[in-house]
């Protein structure tokens, strides 16, 4: 053992067996409300071409400037462009949709995915380089029921999570008409006030300007506090909008604050934006973030289409759940039953005996490190196993099996071939 281990990657994560109990938690609970609200599954490639989110998620993003993991792919057979692994989950839902003709088979279209997704980013609490979402898209409805129906939809599956401690705020960030107007007047007000902005931000003045407003540094959220919202600038439309979906909020009594510096970081946003917040999370504190997004279709080559959608974040949204919890034990497997071997030439006949458990639905394991009974015996309480079978030379002979209940430690014996009848009666 003189080799160097190698480690992980940084902002990569491994997750262990007894890890997995709100992983499994929060997933069941997004798929049983997803069938609830109507959503299929889309399960879409990890990678793609990387020209998908330079024009999808925007060139002058942060996730495409600085987080995409690129990798030339000149010389390929059948591609010579540059491919990505996905840093997001909303470009490849709309590339295939319009690749299978969606829109001209049935226009109208919700989808949702999960899995893991890549930004290279400096790992914090909460944000790894290969991370995890749950997200959905609707795509080809323009109405605010629909912005609404989403919203809830997040909240139904945080709620059927368990988790309590969050928020959700909302905002209106405009459209194409009225959008541009507010951008004008956020560049004259923050010019004004340049040297208050870090540097990063000095530069969003020019190609990104909605951006500063999501910047985490301490003097630009101070900067932007007090500038004037976008909520006056808006155009009809986006005013009626959006009071029309605070109001199907309102009447679903669904607790939520108005944000008027909410952007979000990407660029396909239109109208409606939201991200629900949980203060485990510090400076970071989203777990989810959604939005109306309704130019990109039309910009990837699609016809004009109206979307929306959300993705979570599913390790900061796990790291919300275990804060709210107690911290438990590990979580062991807890088996039906445990296999005890007491003479080793009757270990073969355990693993018959372990074979018709398992045959018999029961969840059932043994000892394969030739130990003796009585560690085989703390394995099985390790395990946290309901019944043990003991098998030794005498109950070979015998043509039986010995029984014990973990919890009463009653023993009884069965006939070898009615062992896991014995166990499943005594389970009911
Ligand atoms: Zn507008
Ligand atoms: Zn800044």
């Amino acid at each position: 053992m003189s080799e160097k281990l190698i480690k992980s990657l940084a902002g990569t994560r491994d997750i262990l067996p007894w890890q997995w109990e709100k992983w499994h938690a929060l997933h069941d609970a997004a798929r049983r409300q997803f069938s609830i609200y109507g959503y299929g599954e889309l399960a879409t490639p990890i990678i793609e071409e990387a020209a998908l989110f330079i024009k999808g998620t925007g060139e002058s993003t942060e996730i495409v400037e600085k987080q995409m993991y690129t990798i030339d792919a000149a010389g390929e057979e059948d591609s010579g462009n540059a491919i990505s692994l996905r840093p997001e989950g909303t470009p490849p839902a709309v590339r295939a949709y319009l690749e299978s003709d969606l829109h001209k088979k049935q226009k109208f279209q919700k989808f949702w995915y999960s899995g893991p997704m890549f930004r290279r980013e400096k790992p914090q609490k909460g944000r790894l380089r290969q991370f995890h979402q749950i997200g959905v898209e609707a795509i080809g409805g323009d109405s605010p029921l629909l912005d609404a129906e989403t919203i809830l939809l997040a909240d139904a599956i945080y709620r059927d999570a368990g988790l309590k401690g969050y928020r959700t705020c909302i905002n209106n960030i405009g459209c194409e008409e009225c959008r541009p107007r507010y951008r004008e007047n956020l560049r004259t007000y923050l010019r004004d006030r340049s040297d208050e902005l870090c540097p990063d931000c000095v530069r969003r003045l020019d190609r990104n300007v909605l951006r500063i407003l999501d910047c985490k540094n301490a003097p630009c959220k101070e900067t932007v506090a007090d500038m004037p919202s976008i909520t006056g600038l808006l155009c009809n439309g986006c005013k009626d909008h959006y009071r029309t979906l605070k109001t199907v909020l309102d009447a679903q009594g669904l607790d939520y604050q108005e944000d008027p510096h909410l952007v979000r970081g990407l660029d396909y946003y239109t109208q409606t934006v939201y991200e629900i917040k949980h203060e485990e999370l510090g400076a970071r504190d989203t777990i989810c973030g959604g939005g109306r997004y309704d130019g990109l279709v039309a910009q990837m080559g699609g016809p004009e289409l109206s979307c929306v959608g959300f993705a979570m974040g599913v390790e900061a949204t796990l790291i919300a759940m275990e804060a709210e919890t107690e911290p438990d034990e590990a979580t062991s497997l807890n088996p039906d039953v445990y296999v005890v071997c007491f003479d080793e030439p009757a270990r073969i006949k355990c693993f018959e005996q372990l074979t018709m458990l398992r045959g018999a639905g029961l969840s059932a394991d043994m000892d394969y490190e030739g130990r003796s009974a009585k560690a085989q015996m703390r394995s099985a309480d390790r395990t946290g196993a309901d019944f043990c079978m003991l098998i030794g030379g005498l109950e070979i002979e015998n043509c039986e099996v010995t029984l014990k209940d973990m919890r009463s430690g009653q023993q009884w014996k069965a006939a070898w071939d009615k062992g896991a009848d014995a166990i499943l009666d005594a389970l009911a």
